[in-house]
């Protein structure tokens, strides 16, 4: 799993996939008469709109899981870090996939073709520039860069859940960039990164470790979980009260 994207490189994959198979198919749609479309207008077609979606949603979980056990496992552990450190840019290009999509899996074109989803002629040359497509939203995916931190504010603290006043704790904190930077302990992407606590939880962290040990050990949420004085602490502090919304 990236570190930055919650989703795995599976379903990176499947969401691609669905972006390029479902732009396909209404172009395919796009294409097709009018007077097809009146025809299933009037034989109740806002149903079969729905199954049609259903069926497709699952044609592509499977295609995707298809796709997915063939893909090369270079391409399945990329991440931002391993791109800005290739100096080549070959890590998350579309050439990285050439090989690939070159000999792509039998099974899975066969399917694609069977199906016409990509028109009544559809063949292996379709199917190969729209999976051109999917690795190439793949790649960019997996080998994005962080989201910028400060916009993935929530409503609740991170540690204790509570709904209660919100402030920012830089999880590496600001006194330690220089010296983390120095000795190389995290990229410089990572300095922005801030965790959402209440005052009390802020306040606790700090008082469970000095700075530079919260940059060199503590600089994640779930690192900061797994302390038992920081177990017993969101224990005590989210049976208090503070449930109330703040805008
Ligand atoms: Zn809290
Ligand atoms: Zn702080």
């Amino acid at each position: 799993m990236s570190g930055f994207d919650h989703r795995t490189y599976y379903e990176m994959l499947r969401d691609s996939m669905s972006v390029a198979l479902v732009k396909a198919v209404l172009n395919k749609d796009l294409a097709e008469s009018k007077e097809t479309r009146l025809k299933a207008r009037g034989n109740g077609g806002e149903v079969d709109a729905k199954q049609e979606s259903e069926e497709l949603a699952e044609f592509i979980e499977f295609l995707a899981t298809d796709l997915f056990q063939y893909l090369p496992k270079d391409l399945t552990i990329i991440t931002y870090d391993m791109k800005l450190a290739d100096e080549t840019g070959y890590i998350g290009s579309i050439e990285s996939a050439e090989d690939f999509l070159n000999n792509l899996p039998g099974s899975y074109v066969d399917a694609i073709v069977e199906a016409k989803l990509l028109g009544a002629d559809g063949d292996a040359e379709d199917v190969k520039r729209m999976t051109t497509s999917v690795m190439e939203d793949y790649l960019a995916t997996a080998t994005a860069p962080p989201l910028k931190w400060t916009e993935t504010r929530p409503l609740e603290c991170e540690l204790c859940a509570r709904e209660v006043k919100l402030t920012y704790h830089h999880l590496i904190p600001r006194s330690t960039h220089s010296r983390v930077l120095k000795k190389r302990m995290h990229p410089e992407y990572m300095l922005n990164r801030v965790a959402w606590l209440c005052r009390s939880c802020h306040s606790f962290v700090h008082h469970c470790e000095e700075n530079m040990e919260l940059a060199k050990n503590w600089y994640t949420i779930e690192l900061l979980e797994q302390r038992d004085d920081i177990q017993k602490w969101i224990s005590y502090i989210s049976k208090r009260p503070g449930k109330t919304r703040v805008k």
